[in-house]
């Protein structure tokens, strides 16, 4: 039972099948990122969100998340989203259907590919997406264009703030992409409070009979998201008329 002595790898094989395995855990964990819904582990399928860490979702997903975080006995399953409280914590992602894998048919292949460099994203090379349009490419297609700030698919301006890479697990990149979660945050807090909350009809807050008061509050949070859509969007026009 005991002798086996001769049997005990040493502490360097260790090392080196820990690290293989490591490796090719990581490898597996960028390929599933880049494929499937971090909440609801599905197939992503259009439509498809981001969050401020690079994770992907299906918004059909987040949406019922939602749901439950804000029924009275819900959010149970929410840990790993915590930081998802509204729709406004994620961005609509354009993503490019691979053409390889609709040709095969069969299911294999990545789902998505980078409409510049039409690379797979599968986890193989770094992708990323602009907090600001929601465009999902290759990091090659920015490095490519060195010096824009432009989006290299739909050139609409962004800021340094506004990458985000797809699936980081680097601890120093996460702490910085949740620092910008944070500094967004604070922003969309200014803007409404610029914005004058004092015209908000106090009618909704006197709902507070159950349903009625949680459809209240999410009408408010749609109105609130509408009213954040609009200058952004309203901006680059202006711009371009003015230019
Ligand atoms: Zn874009």
């Amino acid at each position: 039972m005991g002798n086996d002595g001769g049997s005990i790898p040493r502490r360097n094989e260790m090392v080196r099948e820990k690290k293989r395995g490591e490796g090719a855990d990581r490898q597996a964990q960028l390929a599933a990122m880049c494929s499937l819904c971090a909440l609801s582990n599905e197939p992503l399928r259009k439509p498809v969100v981001g969050d401020g860490l690079g994770r992907l979702y299906n918004r059909e997903a987040v949406l019922e998340y939602l749901l439950e975080r804000a029924a009275p006995n819900g959010g149970g399953s929410s840990k790993a989203c915590a930081h998802i409280r509204s729709l406004k914590d994620v961005v609509a992602l354009s993503l490019e259907p691979n053409p390889a894998r609709a040709k095969a048919g069969d299911g294999t292949g990545a789902p998505f590919v980078c409409p510049i460099t039409m690379k797979e994203m599968n986890g193989g090379q770094p992708f990323e997406f602009l907090w600001t349009c929601g465009c999902v490419f290759s990091a090659q297609a920015r490095r490519e264009m060195p010096g824009t700030s432009a989006c290299p698919v739909c050139s609409r301006s962004f800021g340094p703030g506004d990458v985000v890479p797809v699936g980081p697990v680097d601890t120093e990149v996460l702490d910085a992409l949740r620092g910008r979660m944070a500094e967004r945050a604070k922003e969309r807090a200014a803007k409404a409070k610029s914005k004058g909350g004092s015209k908000d009809r106090p009618k909704r807050k006197h709902t507070d009979g159950g349903d009625g008061a949680e459809s209240g509050a999410g009408s408010a949070a749609a109105a609130a998201a509408a009213a954040a859509a609009g200058p952004e969007q309203k901006r680059p026009k202006a711009q371009q008329a003015s230019a």
